[in-house]
């Protein structure tokens, strides 16, 4: 195996540095521990970002996935696919929404699928052909041309011009009713932004908002990439929310590691064979991942384990709240997708890198938010360790 000097080294002569790397290379893991190239463990709430939902090592998922690879991986969709059917019934049937479904392969694709759909659909319904769509300070949609100007965050958007026209940020949910005009095709949201700070909007701005929207004919597109396949406690944040999205998009945490994307849509007849598509999209292997992690989290969320899981992860923020309130401002977030407010961005950074000293993984979130999104099936046992580690770290980032 590779030192991490030895990757390091490599890193630099062979990789481009779009990445701004901690020191530190796992090796294994196990349920929601990660193990580094030298054997140290590390309790995870990160999750990889919120991909690794189901954690690591579950053998079930490995033992199908191995079967999956030696029957056939990949065909492409110019043939019938019966997983990838499979999968989109169960993603329609969990969301109790009449959609169909798109697969892609990351959450960028997904947005870029849903952008493409709004973009026909106003094409298509409206005399005036509208193209506008609207979307929030502080989101985050993705690193493509078009979800990066679809990104409320100007900072990610130097260097890259000229983008794709036709896209406008409001700098709140109530600017959004002043900037939507008769070129307004779509808003596209996340109900609780995910890289700008774990903000949740509340429910009765969303629904007012859905209102009029649906009075105007104007798509509502709900990012579900952060929020989706039960990280918030419901399959979708937008059941928790009491919505009906006419565009979801789901990814990272539905392949349990396989790169998979989702745009489901209520409004069936828009694309047309050719106006899209994806060589690796819906493949048998990722698609096959998507059933078993659904399978499994399903269950989980059935049997109120999820529920449990969460009640107690929220429980020890609390404790942390009350026990460091010089350096925890405040807790927010929803189900296992959750924040703590720290002071400033030095702060936020301090933390990060104690936990990492004291083996507990973090994740930023804004300018001063602490970001927690560990595996879905972390055990209460990780969950208490992790705390106690934190807690150590905490009490270091005060000294
Ligand atoms: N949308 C949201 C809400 C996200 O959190 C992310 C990734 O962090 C994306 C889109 C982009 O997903 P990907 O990195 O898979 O393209």
């Amino acid at each position: 195996m590779l030192s991490l000097k030895e990757i390091k080294e490599k890193e630099e002569k062979y990789l481009l540095s779009t990445y701004a790397r901690l020191d530190l290379a796992f090796d294994y893991g196990k349920s929601a521990t990660l193990y580094d190239i030298e054997g140290r463990d590390y309790i995870d709430f990160g999750s990889g970002i919120g991909v690794n939902s189901i954690g690591y090592g579950n053998s079930h998922f490995a033992e199908t996935l191995k079967e999956q690879i030696q029957k056939l991986i990949h065909t492409s969709n110019l043939y019938h696919i019966s997983n990838q059917v499979l999968l989109a019934q169960k993603l329609v049937e969990l969301s109790g929404y009449d959609m169909q479904v798109f697969f892609s392969n990351s959450g960028a694709e997904s947005n870029e699928g849903a952008i493409k759909l709004a973009r026909k659909y106003g094409e298509i319904k409206f005399s005036s052909k509208r193209h506008k769509i609207i979307t929030l300070k502080s989101s985050f949609h993705g690193r493509t041309l078009a979800t990066l100007k679809a990104t409320g965050q100007e900072n990610l958007h130097r260097f890259f011009s000229p983008f794709p026209e036709g896209f406008e940020i409001a700098e709140s949910l109530q600017e959004v009713y002043t900037k939507v005009d008769s070129k307004t095709c779509a808003v596209m949201i996340e109900l609780i932004q995910g890289e700008g700070g774990i903000y949740a909007f509340p429910k009765e701005e969303i629904q007012a908002l859905e209102r009029f929207l649906r009075e105007r004919e104007i798509l509502f597109m709900i990012d579900e990439i952060q929020t989706g396949v039960y990280r918030t406690g419901e399959f979708l944040a937008s059941q928790a929310y009491e919505i009906s999205p006419d565009v979801i998009t789901l990814a990272k945490g539905l392949g349990g590691g396989i790169p998979i994307g989702v745009t489901m849509t209520k409004h069936k007849d828009i694309f047309k064979s050719g106006d899209h598509g994806s060589t690796f999209g819906g493949n048998f292997l990722s698609t096959k991942a998507g059933l078993e992690v659904l399978e499994l989290l399903s269950q989980y969320h059935k049997s109120k384990r999820l529920q449990e899981t969460i009640e107690i992860f929220n429980q020890e923020l609390e404790k942390c709240l009350q026990e460091f309130p010089n350096i925890i401002h405040k807790k927010q977030g929803l189900g296992l997708m959750l924040g703590l407010e720290v002071a400033d961005l030095q702060t936020q950074q301090n933390i990060i890198a104690q936990a990492i000293k004291h083996r507990v993984i973090l994740l930023r979130s804004g300018k001063n938010v602490l970001r927690f999104l560990p595996p879905l099936i972390i055990t209460k046992e990780e969950i208490e360790e992790g705390f106690q580690r934190l807690k150590s770290a905490l009490k270091k980032t005060i000294s």
